[in-house]
């Protein structure tokens, strides 16, 4: 069986993503926007200037430290969210099978010269329409591989699903009643069955009131102004939702 030589495959990665890369500029014109935005929540990558966006689903590759000069696979960084980095997973099981200890190892001495032939490697694998490094922090470069482009409709959907929480950062949103804290027993009523980092339907949200709240919806059968009023529903974040509901109903 021939076997694939690492170098070989490296550059000839490399020499593909120019040509990509160069296609993709010329595509978007990435340039001329002002602003980047991206987030492992959302998992997008959002080009803006003033109102004009352009988003993109991205995923995270890895990292190269300027400090350490060390390279670290996405897979391997537990502050990299699932969402951006199970693409990476790929990464590794094809460096598993093609026999190549830097596609396996999760992180080790490297440079940034290697970062980018990780990144066009990745790129390769996962059929990435381009990449991006965005320059936020001079120590630790951070390499994203985007894989499609997403009209501003679906990635304003995406966004609206989330919420700054102060405590919890960005988080999926989730709804509440007036009543419901951390601190005070009051019951916990959901309109579906959840648990945490459970999967939703597009039109499916985190929805929970208490006790009082169930009463008074069942005496209005159903959701009414009255009812509603009566709640006064808000929002937080996913993270709360399930505090709250863990000091409700006790441990799961
Ligand atoms: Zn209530
Ligand atoms: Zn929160």
């Amino acid at each position: 069986m021939e076997t694939l030589d690492y170098n070989v495959f490296a550059e000839k990665c490399v020499a593909d993503l120019k040509i990509l890369q160069e296609k993709f500029q010329k595509d978007y014109d990435l340039d001329w926007y002002e602003d980047w935005f991206y987030n492992q929540a959302t998992g997008l990558l959002t080009f803006s200037t003033n109102e004009v966006k352009l988003n993109f689903k991205y995923f995270q590759v890895g990292s190269f430290s300027k400090k350490s000069d060390t390279w670290k696979w996405s897979w391997a960084n537990d502050h990299t969210l699932d969402n951006v980095k199970e693409t990476t997973k790929v990464i590794r099981e094809f460096g598993q099978s093609s026999n190549f200890p830097k596609l396996i190892e999760g992180c080790f001495p490297s440079d940034e010269f290697e970062a980018w032939e990780f990144t066009a490697i990745s790129a390769k694998i996962a059929n990435g329409i381009g990449v991006y490094r965005p320059v936020d922090d001079e120590q630790l470069k951070i390499f994203l591989v985007l894989t499609e482009l997403v009209d501003n409709e679906s990635a304003q959907k995406t966004k609206d699903k989330y919420v700054e929480c102060g405590i919890h950062e960005y988080r999926r949103r989730a709804f509440i009643c007036q009543h419901l804290t951390t601190k005070k027993i009051v019951g916990f009523e959901e309109a579906f069955e959840t648990y945490e980092d459970m999967e939703l339907g597009d039109e499916d949200d985190f929805q929970a009131w208490c006790t009082k709240c169930e009463m008074e919806r069942q005496k209005e059968d159903g959701w009414n102004d009255k009812s509603e009023a009566f709640a006064k529903i808000k929002l937080v974040c996913e993270k709360c939702y399930f505090e709250m509901k863990e000091s409700n109903l006790g441990h799961k």
